[in-house]
């Protein structure tokens, strides 16, 4: 058994006791309470003294493509996504199967350190599967799948449940589909992939209205996206815009379900909003990511206000400088108008139910995984326990999954 005494542990979103202590037993918490309430067995026991910290659920990254992870400061920030998608290219072009690997490492590492026990990733290479599976991290793997020729979608997919079909998942591990957008995904492929998580219990997660671009080209088939498209000669002959919102193309093929993760959702209209909410479908929103493209305004507050379910994400470090969910917490509380208990819950719970773990993870209950980090509080915090954990300085200093420590810089 391992018991961790901490200044703080904090549940949930509303509870939290002070002077707390946590027993492990295995992959599980067996009892939450004062340091006096959690018995400590005589013998066999290992006591874990986090002294000025707050134990969390661990953080949840709901999106992250860790093999960008090495692209670090090595693409400009640009309000330009096509540019992006070109620097992008460029500077992995000559990547092999190594350095996908060194990349996909260093991100894992990354994630440990400051507090990220659950991370859903995005490959399109395959290399994060091996990688991953063999990392403490708690992890879904999403197989990337792009194709806007609905002639192709059958054998895109077949290839693409070729490949998911070796891989055993456990407790920590899950794997999904990811059709990467809806101007590089035909309403045919996204059927497709639906069909096939359904069949294979997949989870999926799909990009989408992250730019005025993609607006602009599912409207009209005009804008930097076209041009975009033709160099990659990803644009089919004949192709016709669907003259449809994004979301709403996602209506139409029937892909809106609980089971979908809507990564970005920038720019939505209010239809689009109350067909989010009817269908039960997560967003992933990914605040430095969206401040680095120069996007204004996220509709965030309006999607909570709705009900909509929304975790927090890093998005890769080709549109970030960081994987650190605090980090991005801190953003959210420094830039959005928002109570530091609502950012805690997005960063949580609801990354917990983004990915359909939200009876095992994302918050501190006995019977739930362990999976839990310290931030250790400076000696001069204010403020709520909830606002303590957001002050600038504070850092994550202890990351455990499964009862398993990971990292421990406690002193
Ligand atoms: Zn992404």
């Amino acid at each position: 058994m391992i018991v961790i005494k901490a200044k703080y542990i904090i549940q949930d979103n509303a509870h939290y006791i002070e002077n707390g202590a946590v027993a492990i037993e295995g992959n599980k918490i067996r009892k939450v309470g004062t340091f006096d309430e959690v018995k400590v067995p005589a013998d066999n026991a290992t006591i874990i003294d986090l002294k000025n910290t707050a134990l969390l659920p661990g953080l949840i990254n709901t999106h992250a493509h860790l093999d960008l992870t090495s692209l670090k400061n090595r693409i400009a920030p640009t309000n330009n996504f096509t540019h992006w998608v070109f620097q992008l290219v460029g500077a992995k072009a000559r990547w092999k199967a190594d350095d996908y690997a060194a990349s996909i490492k260093e991100g894992i590492a990354l994630c440990i350190e400051s507090g990220t026990t659950t991370v859903a990733d995005i490959t399109h290479s395959g290399h994060s599967f091996p990688i991953l599976e063999k990392s403490p991290l708690r992890k879904v793997v999403y197989k990337e799948i792009i194709g806007l020729n609905p002639a192709y979608a059958q054998k895109i997919i077949s290839k693409a449940s070729l490949d998911l079909s070796d891989i055993s998942t456990t407790d920590s591990y899950n794997i999904g589909i990811s059709p990467h957008a809806p101007y590089s995904v035909s309403k045919e492929l996204y059927k497709a992939a639906s069909r096939l998580a359904k069949e294979k219990n997949l989870l999926v997660c799909t990009h989408i209205a992250e730019t005025q671009d993609e607006i602009e080209f599912l409207a009209k088939g005009t804008g930097n996206l076209p041009v975009l498209l033709q160099k990659l000669k990803a644009i089919p002959d004949g192709w016709q815009p669907p003259e449809r919102k994004p979301i709403q193309y996602l209506y139409e093929a029937g892909v809106l379900n609980e089971k979908m993760l809507l990564i970005h959702c920038n720019y939505l209209t209010e239809e689009e909003m109350s067909m989010i909410r009817s269908s039960g479908a997560s967003v992933a929103f990914c605040p430095k990511s969206h401040h680095f493209f120069g996007h204004k305004n996220h509709p965030l507050s309006k999607l909570l206000e709705e009900g909509i379910n929304v975790g927090l994400g890093t998005d890769s470090l080709a549109s970030n400088d960081t994987l650190d969910i605090l980090e991005e917490m801190k953003f959210l509380y420094a830039h959005y108008s928002l109570p530091p208990e609502v950012i805690f819950s997005i960063a949580t719970k609801n990354g917990a139910k983004a990915l359909g773990m939200e009876t095992n993870i994302g918050q501190i209950r006995e019977g739930f995984e362990a999976d839990m980090c310290g931030i250790r509080l400076t000696n001069n915090s204010t403020g709520n326990v909830y606002e303590q954990i957001l002050d600038t300085p504070s850092k994550n200093i202890f990351t455990m999954v499964a009862g398993a420590v990971c990292y421990n810089a406690n002193d």
